[in-house]
Order: C-alpha cells, then structure tokens, then sequence
C-alpha cells in the first residue's frame, strides 16, 4: 500500500473510498474487506482509497478529539492485511490540506439534511457533531472522487445523514459516490468494535456487554415502547442507567419516532425496517450501538 499526504498523488481512476479516522480495528478491516470484494464490479478492478484523518470539526468535546487514539504505523499493516493491493492508497492528508485557509475552492456542503438535525438521537446529544461530518466527508469526496464509499452500519444515524446528503447533492446535479453500508463487527461477547473500546477498564468492558445485550432484549419485543423499555431495563441492571443518553426504536430512514409505540408496527416496506439504537456513557466513554428491529 502507499501511503500519501498530498492529494495531487490521489489516483485519477475513480477508487473505493474507505473513510476513517485511524486507530483501525476489525470494524474497519470489514469495510477495505468489503472494497476489495467490490472491485470485480468495475471493469477498471479500482483503487481503495483508505483516509486516516481525524476531523477536528466533528468533535464538541476538545478531551475527546486530543486523547483520540494515533496508531498509523499499526494501521497501515491491518489494511494490508485485509486486502490491500500494492496500488492501494492510505490517505492521511495534514489539517491544513484539508481545511486551508485562506480556502482555495469551496467545498460544496449542502444544507444539512433533516436525519442530521431532527430525531434528537446523535443530534441532540454531540451538536455540531453531523455539520463537521457533512463537512469532512464532502471535502473528501472532493479530492478523492470515488466512485464508491463504504460506511459502517455502528453508526447508524451518519450512515443515513451521508446518504440524505449525497443524494440531495445528487439531485442539485453534483457527481456523488454509490453510498455502501457494511455490517457493525463485533467482539466475541458481542460488544460493538470502537476505537475508543481501548479506554475502558476491565469492569467497564464488562459493563458495555449490556449495549449488545439490550438490543438483543428489545429484539424479542413487539412493540417499540416495549422494546425501550427493555433497553433501558438491562442497561439500568449493568449500572448504566445514569449514562444512558438515548435507547429508542425509530423508522430506520428518517429515525423518526414511531406513531404508536404502543402498537405493533408494520414495517413501511421490507427493505426499512425499524432500528433500534442506544447511546450510553460507560465511566467517561460514551458507546452507541444499532440493530434492525425486531429481529429479521
Ligand atoms: P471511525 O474511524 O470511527 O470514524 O469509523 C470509520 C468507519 O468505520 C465508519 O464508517 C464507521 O461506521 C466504521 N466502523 C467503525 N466501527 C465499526 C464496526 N465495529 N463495524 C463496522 N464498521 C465500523
């Protein structure tokens, strides 16, 4: 793999485009994993394109972004490792180069999209957090011009903000990437991979099985309220309940509230299901975690 700094070195061929934030995990294997597996779809076998870049605009909490774990060295092993070809590329631009200043062109960054802004999920609790996404992710987008991006799926609410946005972009006439979900991995007792999972302390990892736990409870509910419920209920036994920020089921789209949580819903259409997603602090750590509902 090559790693590159200046964009001018960026292939001209459209790439698969993996976009992170480093401190690579097996979460993140999946994705290049996945781009690898893409590449038989384009006769021209594309590039992947692996950013490392940790966005300064996407955080609203300044301890959080400087004790954000830095491992490039380890990082560009796993990649190579999960499929790397030699003519791949590992992305890790400097701040400057992606936010200059004075700008050298404008980035074009649509209106945030209504997912980004109204179910009071990520929204309500990181403010700020989808206008630094949006942002980054269409400046990349801009340099990179892939001809696919691969999102996980552990961050439910922004692969859905990524998509709205793309496809108003899409619509106001701008070129965009095929927008590629992959599933979340997940260690052996079914805790969610993060970057930040190295942070928490043996009694706390142990507490975090709950996330995985609760969203396996709300699964064998019928009814959203039910389900919540049920979320709540086993976070609050792991001694959660404090830190909890949201346990909700929401349309899987627009993460809109149900009507009627009370009843049992129909799903809109086979292909949207509903979610259920949880945002909790584990001690100072704050996990999120997503699954279909109910079970598929
Ligand atoms: P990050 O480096 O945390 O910004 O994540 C970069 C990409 O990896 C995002 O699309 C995430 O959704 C995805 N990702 C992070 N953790 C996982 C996981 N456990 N499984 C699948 N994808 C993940």
């Amino acid at each position: 793999m090559r790693l590159i700094t200046n964009p001018a070195d960026l292939p001209r061929t459209r790439g698969l485009f993996v976009p992170t934030m480093g401190a690579l995990h097996a979460g993140h294997a999946a994705l290049v994993r996945a781009a690898d597996a893409m590449r038989t779809q384009y006769q021209t076998s594309p590039p992947i394109i692996i950013s490392i870049f940790i966005n300064p605009t996407q955080f609203n909490d300044p301890k959080d972004l400087a004790r954000y774990p830095r491992t490039l060295e380890a990082d560009i092993n796993l990649c190579e490792q999960a499929g790397g070809r030699p003519d791949d590329i590992i992305f890790a631009p400097e701040v400057e180069t992606i936010y200059p200043s004075p700008p050298k062109r404008p980035t074009p960054v649509p209106p945030l999209p209504k997912v980004a802004t109204e179910p009071r999920l990520e929204d309500a609790h990181r403010p700020g957090h989808f206008a630094g996404v949006c942002q980054v992710v269409a400046r990349l987008f801009q340099l990179i011009n892939p001809a696919a991006a691969i999102f996980g799926e552990k961050d439910w609410q922004q692969l859905q903000v990524i998509r709205a946005m793309t496809a108003a972009a899409r619509a106001a006439g701008q070129i965009q990437p095929d927008i590629i979900a992959a599933p979340t991995i997940r260690e052996a007792g079914g805790l969610a991979m993060s970057s930040r999972n190295i942070f928490l302390s043996p009694a706390e990892r142990e507490q975090a099985l709950a996330l995985s736990q609760a969203l396996c409870d709300a699964s064998a509910q019928i009814t959203p309220a039910a389900a919540e419920q049920a979320m709540r209920s086993r976070l609050e036994s792991a001694g959660l309940g404090p830190g909890i920020q949201y346990a909700a089921v929401r349309h899987a789209e627009t993460l809109q509230p149900l009507k009627n949580p009370d009843t049992v819903p129909t799903p809109p259409t086979p292909s949207t299901p509903y979610r259920a997603l949880i945002a909790t602090k584990v001690g100072s750590i704050r996990l999120i975690d997503n699954a279909a509902w109910p079970a598929r």
